[in-house]
């Protein structure tokens, strides 16, 4: 049974729903015993509609901030909380993203790279046909990782490369190398299972097998109720212990505020 899921959105990112506190309530029924809430960051910099869709305005954060560490309080003894995002790392406007968390005291980052380059005019990653964007998508994750900055990289075979070809195994080893190199879990992404997306995928888990990456389960829940979705999740459970992986259900949730520590 899941004990932990540090994998959860909120309504913010507008394409999820519920409250904050119906995530806590769904996830104790549920049994899961370690709840990290990861909404899809603000970025700042963006003008336009990009906040419609994919993530929280800047202005948000503070609320989700509050309301995250008021239910940390409010469920001492019963469940444990913690302060996540979910970011996608975009070269040149992450040193501002970085300054403007700062204030906020967020426990973790998760790594969800959903598109190449610099920000949404980059090619959506589930885009990704040829070498060349293959190598780029692993070198950005690498990049990414590679700040120190982040605990978890989420779904790192959402990219939409063939898994056949030789670029997808050869450009995810290289991920998953440097995720062990820096003690980093790789998500085995519930969300993937139940919306039969091309993630997470065999050929994911056999190089994960290969290079004995250590993996966690995200439900990625954008509904409280995915908690509850024991198909899905024993699905995953499934899949992992197929490929005979090392799960784990802990991410440092240290090492974002190390990072400003290390870095100022
Ligand atoms: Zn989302
Ligand atoms: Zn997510």
């Amino acid at each position: 049974m899941l004990k932990a899921n540090f994998h959860t959105h909120t309504e913010r990112c507008n394409h999820a729903g519920c409250s904050d506190q119906r995530y806590v309530d769904v996830a104790i029924e549920a049994g899961i015993e370690t709840l990290g809430f990861s909404d899809h960051s603000p970025y700042v910099g963006f003008e336009g509609d990009y906040y419609s869709f994919y993530r929280m305005r800047p202005e948000q954060l503070s609320d989700y901030v509050e309301s995250i560490n008021s239910l940390r309080e409010q469920y001492k003894g019963r469940i444990n909380i913690h302060l996540g995002l979910e970011a996608e790392y975009y070269p040149q406007l992450f040193p501002s993203l970085l300054e403007f968390l700062k204030p906020y005291k967020i426990e973790y980052l998760i790594l969800g790279q959903h598109f190449l380059d610099d920000d949404q005019n980059g090619l959506y990653v589930q885009r990704v046909s040829t070498e060349e964007d293959m190598k780029k998508y692993a070198d950005q994750c690498i990049e990414a990782l590679e700040t120190g900055a982040f605990s978890c990289i989420a779904h790192p075979d959402i990219v939409g490369m063939d898994r056949a070809h030789p670029a997808f195994r050869r450009e995810m080893i290289r991920i998953l190398e440097c995720a062990n190199r820096l003690d980093v879990p790789v998500e085995v992404n519930v969300l993937g299972i139940s919306g039969n997306r091309i993630y997470p995928c065999e050929e994911f888990l056999r190089l994960c097998r290969l290079c004995n990456s250590r993996v966690i389960i995200g439900v990625d829940a954008h509904l409280p109720d995915r908690f509850l979705e024991r198909e899905a999740i024993e699905k995953a459970y499934a899949m992992i212990e197929k490929y005979g992986l090392e799960i784990t259900d802990e991410i440092d949730t240290t090492r974002f505020l190390r990072y400003y520590e290390a870095n100022t």
